[in-house]
């Protein structure tokens, strides 16, 4: 058994009817070992509202050393993120309005894809074929103990869904000029304050939402290079406050993604398995050791990166696809 904390010291994954738990920090005798249970990426005063009215009135009072150092923190604190939702507010209708119509265009992939899916299944002869597909993918790896081979990555792609890359909805500049400006006046806001680095990190990720937003809009603009930037700091805000979930490995393979393409803006896809960002990629593999543990191969490590980059909720399920 393990408490809930909003900066955990422990993460777990499961495996089929496993759970395995693994130290996310260095531990020394003593120390709590902690997991995260709730959504922790929001100030204190709404991650508290959210805890204590939890399943229908089993929640509880968060006493974690984030919650607890949140709690004292000074008004320039609360000026500084005061002052980065005002920014977001302004801009929240066409925010939004982009948002909906993200939402419509992908709920429509989603639909045409369940279609071929369904097609597949309702087909014996397509259906025989794609399951030998799927289980003939552990071949495939044979040489991935150096790099992989064109054959190796085009034989993977038919099986890996489709990369997600939005459908492009029309973001004007000056509102992506605007939101990058809020952010990284931000930033700015929450150095002078001079508060220890660790509280550093949580006060942005407190912000997770406003990160998000932008990044998805800047996405839509195909900004690589903005994207880099406001990826920078937020990833250690991420990293530092709960190393080893699911967001710690998502950005960290985005900005590994976009790394790649501000250095050679023509790659295609297939190009990001190798190993040309490696300062970026060592931070990856960072993120998925932390959770799968130090042992993963680099078949492992290339798998995980896979379904990372292709999910939007954490998944284990890689490691059915190589075994
Ligand atoms: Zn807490």
């Amino acid at each position: 058994m393990a408490r809930h904390s909003c900066t955990p010291s422990a993460v777990y994954s499961v495996w089929g009817d496993i759970m395995m738990a693994r130290a996310a920090r260095p531990l020394k005798a003593g120390d709590e070992v902690t997991f995260s249970f709730m959504d922790i990426w929001f100030p204190l005063e709404v991650r508290q509202e959210k805890f204590t009215t939890a399943g229908g009135g089993d929640g509880f009072w968060c006493r974690c050393p984030r919650c607890e150092a949140e709690a004292s923190w000074t008004s320039a604190a609360a000026v500084a993120s005061a002052d980065l939702e005002l920014r977001f507010e302004k801009q929240r209708s066409r925010v939004e309005g982009i948002l909906r119509s993200l939402d419509l265009k992908l709920e429509e992939r989603r639909q045409n894809m369940q279609k071929q899916y369904d097609a597949i299944r309702d087909n014996e002869e397509q259906r025989r074929e794609y399951e030998a597909g799927l289980l003939g993918l552990a071949d495939r790896f044979d040489n991935l103990k150096g790099m992989p081979k064109d054959e190796d990555i085009e034989q993977l792609q038919k099986y890996f869904p489709e990369d997600n890359e939005p459908e492009l909805v029309e973001v004007r500049q000056d509102l992506a000029d605007d939101l990058v400006d809020a952010i990284l006046t931000f930033e700015e806001q929450v150095e002078k304050i001079g508060m220890p680095e660790e509280e550093r990190h949580w006060l942005i990720a407190n912000h997770f939402a406003q990160y998000s937003q932008l990044l998805t809009i800047l996405r839509l603009r195909k900004d690589v290079e903005a994207q880099r930037k406001v990826l920078g700091g937020f990833l250690d805000a991420v990293a530092n406050t709960c190393p080893g979930g699911f967001e710690h490995q998502r950005l960290s393979v985005l900005l590994w993604e976009v790394s790649a393409q501000c250095e050679d803006p023509t790659l295609m896809r297939e190009d990001l398995v190798r190993d040309l960002i490696p300062k970026e990629l060592d931070r990856v593999r960072e993120a998925i050791k932390i959770r799968y543990g130090q042992d993963l191969d680099d078949t492992e490590v290339s798998a995980a990166m896979a379904r990372i980059a292709s999910t939007s909720i954490i998944d284990e399920n890689w490691m059915w696809d190589i075994t």
